[in-house]
């Protein structure tokens, strides 16, 4: 068996030994003579799984108790609706930042509903950067400002949250969850779909303050109104069941390495190995102001589009693969999720060198 590098923006790697375990209880979890894909979600044995899962999401992220978890399907677009119908219920107002694609398209599907306002856009340079905001660019009257944390696409993080006032803060964590320690008091909700950081896609975890729910619009269909799910544990219907089941070894997984403060620092060391080469080479280049860099998604250039193409299929051929950039941006990205290696990304800059050396 050779397991590639794989660099992709999600679905993405998952820890090695979170898929071992998998494959360990495939036929039979533990002695209940079936696979957990098998199980009634209403069963003793899966309902065990769910809490312990969420159990072991509370204690990594240290989620205070007026907080629901919540295990939804429908990704993390859904949220783009789901977040105004639910949300968007006292001026029907709500701010927005546009960091890129997925934050615009949250944007879009928000204006469909109420009063959204675009406060601040870095689509000027290809959201190569975090547009500053201070209190005073926010509506006061607003319901919620929402932002992207980490941008997938073009590889901005934020370092420092904007300062909202008493407006609750919204963010799309879709690309960073589990990526560092995070305060969740900060934030009025928090969501990710679990593809690029916690688990196969088919799962969205959604971390919501108390008060913020049992306020939906009256057109807000059953299946999308935070109540329904938070009032039946996320079992008002079947759940992703094996989606939450992986999410909660990868839970497990975290617990094991350390907790999130180790995972920032492997994330820290990985994320500095290849911003380091960027910035000392002569022909690759990062396309990201330096202060609002990604730690998990890392897009790159060399500027020639013929020599991109010629590294992306000589990096496959290698055993790098999915190192593409997005079409927007053009080039390369390399996202290094939590259960990218150290090795993995030592060995990317070892190839990028010697193609460097080729190519220059
Ligand atoms: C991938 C991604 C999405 C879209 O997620 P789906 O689960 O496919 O709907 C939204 N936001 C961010 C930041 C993402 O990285």
């Amino acid at each position: 068996m050779a397991r590639v590098y794989n660099f992709s923006a999600g679905p993405s790697m998952l820890p090695e030994d979170v898929l071992k375990t998998a494959a360990a209880e495939m036929m039979e979890y533990g002695t209940t003579g079936q696979s957990v894909m098998e199980m009634s979600h209403r069963s003793k044995e899966y309902q065990a799984i769910f809490d312990e899962a969420e159990a072991n999401l509370r204690e990594i992220m240290n989620i205070p108790d007026n907080y629901k978890v919540l295990f939804l399907q429908g990704g993390a677009s859904t949220q783009f609706a789901m977040i105004p119908l639910n949300l968007m219920n006292k001026n029907k107002k709500a701010d927005y930042i546009i960091t890129g694609q997925w934050a615009n398209k949250a944007y879009k599907e928000a204006a469909r509903y109420g009063e959204a306002r675009a406060v601040a856009s870095s689509a000027d340079k290809t959201y190569s950067y975090i547009p500053k905001t201070t209190a005073v660019d926010f509506d006061p009257e607003a319901d919620y400002v929402h932002i992207c944390m980490n941008n997938t696409i073009y590889g901005t993080k934020y370092h420092k949250l904007p300062d909202t006032g008493d407006v609750p803060l919204v963010a799309d964590i879709s690309s960073c969850i589990l990526s560092e320690p995070i305060d969740v008091s900060k934030f009025g909700m928090l969501y990710a779909g679990a593809q690029k950081n916690v688990a196969p896609a088919g799962v969205t975890i959604v971390i919501i303050r108390e008060d913020l729910i049992g306020n939906a619009m009256d057109i807000t269909p059953t299946m999308l109104n935070y109540s329904t799910h938070a009032d039946n544990g996320s079992m008002f219907n079947t759940p992703p069941c094996y989606a939450i089941y992986i999410a909660g070894l990868t839970f497990k997984w975290i617990k094991k390495m350390g907790g999130l403060e180790a995972i920032r620092e492997i994330n820290v060391k990985k994320a500095n190995i290849l911003y380091d080469f960027l910035d000392n080479s002569k022909l690759f280049k990062g396309t990201v102001v330096a202060e609002d860099r990604s730690l998990m998604n890392v897009p790159f250039v060399t500027g020639n589009d013929e020599l991109d193409a010629k590294f992306v299929a000589e990096s496959k051929a290698a055993g790098f693969v999915n190192i593409k950039g997005h079409r927007s941006v053009g080039g390369m990205r390399a996202s290094i999720y939590n259960a990218m290696p150290v090795e993995g990304v030592e060995k990317l800059v070892e190839f990028m060198k010697k193609f460097e050396e080729e190519n220059a």
